[in-house]
């Protein structure tokens, strides 16, 4: 598998479909038994992988399977929850306990660990002290919307290797430029992309959108660039993506990106189905599912440096009242925009959303508020 390539997989049976397309990745030749292998799954909340929020477990039992089968010894599974759940409960609900156990691998909870201050290309960040055990890192993203970021996928999964302090901090900084650093800080070697259901709008999933697809990639920033433009987004919309690109972690340039698509056969013999360049895209039944709808009532929300839990609160809010044809009731209503974010501690203003606005005239307490909060006092608010 070549640096410019993405391979990709369409089926049901997720496991021995993730074992198929890593046997034709190739992914053994750049093991041997010694190498100590960490696979990062998305535990970000404790939900099933039909949520469209969590990895499937299916798709890590069929890397486990494969790299056993071809004499790896020393694997881990690194992971932890977004700030507000617990690992641990996303470790027995997504159903990976089971997998620990059947495997006899080791499960690494990163918010019980301790990290360290590591220096990347230039911006010092925490990260989990485990990492450093790690020679090969298989990055095991699901492909998904973000409230903030517009979608998360290979290069934002990193995120959840540093603590729950940094990850504040992350917010602080306005995501986009630590998400970046932090790539330069932890190399991932290889990444098997869960498109089986992401949520296409939240990363805490809810509306997952069945696509029943696993992908394979050697370049974090090349799969990046083509969720954007599966998803209908510029590259540019997410800037993450150009920054990591300047450090030199990959290639934006989809113009020299192959897509294979492989299938099996009934004796479940895999072969080459198609091949084509990146930007002659032609999942357009991928691409047509995106409804656009998060893009739109983001612009009545301002926020500065707010944390995901937060963000995840509101918006979906503000696409129920969409649903419920309340959203323009509430745009002619509001005076403004609705703040949200740790860069409005302290400030004033008129409708805030977190603790974060408890200064403002009108503001949803809680840190993070629930979304069935926010959606209550919007309605007020609307009547
Ligand atoms: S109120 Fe929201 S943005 Fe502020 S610290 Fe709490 S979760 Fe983060």
């Amino acid at each position: 598998m070549k640096r410019n390539q993405i391979f990709k997989i369409y089926g049901k049976d997720y496991k021995d479909m993730t074992k198929a397309l890593l046997e034709v990745s190739n992914l053994a030749s750049m093991l041997n038994p010694e190498t100590r292998i960490g696979i990062k799954p998305n535990l970000v909340t404790p939900t099933p992988a039909e949520y469209g929020a969590t990895t499937h477990p299916e798709v890590v039992a069929g890397i486990i399977e494969y790299l056993q089968e071809n004499g790896c010894r020393h694997i881990v599974i690194i992971e932890s929850s977004w700030i507000g759940d617990k690992t641990s409960e996303a470790y027995e609900y997504c159903g990976y306990r089971k997998i620990t156990e059947k495997y006899h691998v080791d499960f690494i909870d990163v918010q019980q660990e301790p990290y360290e201050t590591y220096d990347c290309s230039g911006m010092k960040l925490k990260i989990c002290k485990r990492v450093e055990e790690i020679d090969f890192m298989i990055n095991v993203p699901v492909m998904k919307g973000h409230g903030q970021t517009r979608i998360t996928c290979a290069l934002k999964n990193m995120k959840g290797l540093i603590p729950n302090i940094e990850k504040r901090h992350f917010h602080t900084m306005g995501l986009h430029k630590p998400i970046a650093y932090l790539s330069a800080g932890i190399r991932q070697d290889f990444i098997v992309v869960d498109h089986i259901c992401g949520d296409l709008e939240m990363e805490d999933g809810g509306n997952p959108v069945e696509t029943n697809c696993v992908m394979t990639a050697l370049d974090p920033v090349l799969v990046d660039s083509y969720v954007c433009h599966l998803l209908g987004y510029e590259i540019s919309d997410v800037k993450y993506i150009g920054l990591a690109e300047t450090l030199g972690i990959g290639s934006s340039n989809l113009d020299s990106c192959k897509i294979s698509v492989y299938e099996r056969d009934e004796s479940g013999d895999v072969r080459l189905k198609k091949e084509f360049p990146a930007p002659l895209q032609d999942d357009y039944e991928e691409k047509s599912n995106y409804s656009g709808n998060l893009l739109e009532v983001s612009y009545a929300i301002e926020e500065a440096d707010s944390c995901s839990a937060c963000y995840a609160s509101l918006a979906p809010a503000l696409l129920r009242l969409k649903e419920e044809g309340l959203y323009e009731q509430l745009l002619e209503n509001l005076p403004g925009t609705i703040s949200i974010g740790q860069g409005f501690t302290g400030k004033t203003g008129y409708l805030g959303v977190g603790n974060c606005c408890s200064a403002f005239e009108r503001y949803v307490p809680g840190c993070p508020p629930d979304e069935e909060a926010v959606y209550h006092m919007l309605l007020e608010y609307i009547k």
